[in-house]
């Protein structure tokens, strides 16, 4: 289906005009005037999560690809249905286009961490990686590897009721005779032993829930996206369409509803972490928890990400960077000759003229992936 785009051309030499990360205004790549964003005073609003629910399920969702004739280069390109911003492939020019989902963001966190230090972050988080291959350090080096997205965020926030029943256990000490052996000769002494009473307890704990941010794209994987947070969502600016001008976009793809299901989960944690401490006692034990949502009200939004993948050994790894705090998610190759080495030169330091032979299993287990996290400094 044809959808026009819109975009923002410079006032002193008509160029376009894209978001800058570094001076929060819109500024001209050709000529450098900027222009100001100025916040409108508009008040960033929840809303009531059931009525939005039983609107919603009145709606049939629509899917349909986006063509979009360049009002540049009159070039044709076709974007994913849930994609509301990108560059024209054939001259490269900011193209915005409208959301089709019946809910759209009312707010947004614009990029802060620009390309250029965004790169030098994954260099130093590549080069704190001892095992990392050479190579992806290369590829850190090589130009457009970074793709800036504005992703569609949930937040959730609710009051919460558990009710709950469980088991206390408190320890106690008794004291036992043993016989033990001193100086040859056996003798019987008395030790303190530990034992648990447990005892069955039931009640009820209630919290509320503010801004459970929930990731609504499937664009990055949920481990990547998960280890992004937290968000300030304190600096949420009313959505103004000149903050995506040069970013893709997206909308969400994963419902309001489904979306509530992760954000439970993320409470669900918290939950029972208060269980335990209303418990008390050395151990608990939990057997139920009951749980009744009361006011939940959600916001749909846009958080800014970089992405970067990197193909190794014909696998592809994926790294993030949460472009409002710089925090690194990723899964790190591991190169199998650096671990060699380091096992072999640890293992000669160590051993000498122990004899060292490595098993194939040993290494090629190691390559597997994970999350990493890194710290957010300022
Ligand atoms: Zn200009
Ligand atoms: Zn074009």
């Amino acid at each position: 289906m044809k959808f026009t785009a819109i975009n923002f051309t410079c006032p002193s030499c008509g160029a376009p005009m894209k978001f800058s990360p570094v001076s929060g205004t819109l500024k001209c790549e050709f000529c450098g005037t900027e222009s100001a964003i100025k916040d409108t005073m508009e008040t960033i609003e929840e809303y009531d999560f059931k009525k939005a629910l039983l609107k919603l399920s009145k709606q049939t969702p629509q899917l349909i690809d986006k063509t979009i004739d360049c009002s540049k280069c009159g070039g044709s390109f076709t974007l994913t249905p849930y994609s509301v911003s990108s560059n024209c492939p054939y001259c490269g020019i900011p193209a915005i286009t409208d959301f089709i989902q019946e809910i759209t963001p009312r707010s947004i966190l614009p990029f802060q961490i620009p390309q250029k230090e965004t790169k030098e972050r994954f260099k130093k988080w590549a080069g704190s990686l001892w095992f990392a291959p050479a190579s992806f350090s290369k590829y850190l080096d090589s130009e457009d590897e970074l793709k800036g997205y504005y992703l569609p965020y949930w937040t959730y926030d609710s009051d919460t009721i558990t009710s709950y029943r469980g088991m206390r256990g408190d320890i106690y000490y008794v004291a036992v005779a043993r016989t033990i052996v001193r100086n040859g000769r056996q003798e019987t002494v008395q030790v303190q032993e530990p034992r648990i009473r447990w005892t069955h307890v039931s009640g009820a704990v209630s919290l509320s829930f503010d801004d459970i941010t929930v990731g609504a794209s499937k664009t990055i994987s949920r481990a990547i996206i998960d280890a992004l947070a937290p968000w300030d969502t304190s600096r949420l600016k009313p959505f103004d369409e000149r903050y995506l001008s040069g970013f893709e976009a997206e909308e969400y793809t994963i419902g309001l509803d489904n979306g509530f299901e992760f954000a439970k989960a993320k409470m669900n944690s918290v939950i029972e972490q208060a269980i335990r401490r209303d418990i008390g006692g050395d151990q608990q034990q939990i057997h139920s928890i009951d749980t009744t949502h009361n006011n939940i009200t959600f916001k749909n939004t846009l958080f800014p990400i970089w992405t970067a993948s990197f193909k190794w050994h014909d696998k592809i790894y994926s790294y993030a960077i949460n472009a409002q705090t710089g925090k690194i998610s990723g899964e790190r190759p591991y190169s199998t000759a650096k671990i060699i080495f380091a096992l072999l030169a640890a293992a000669i330091v160590i051993g000498g003229l122990v004899y060292f032979r490595m098993e194939q299993q040993n290494y090629t287990s190691i390559q597997h992936s994970e999350t990493y996290d890194y710290p957010v400094r300022f």
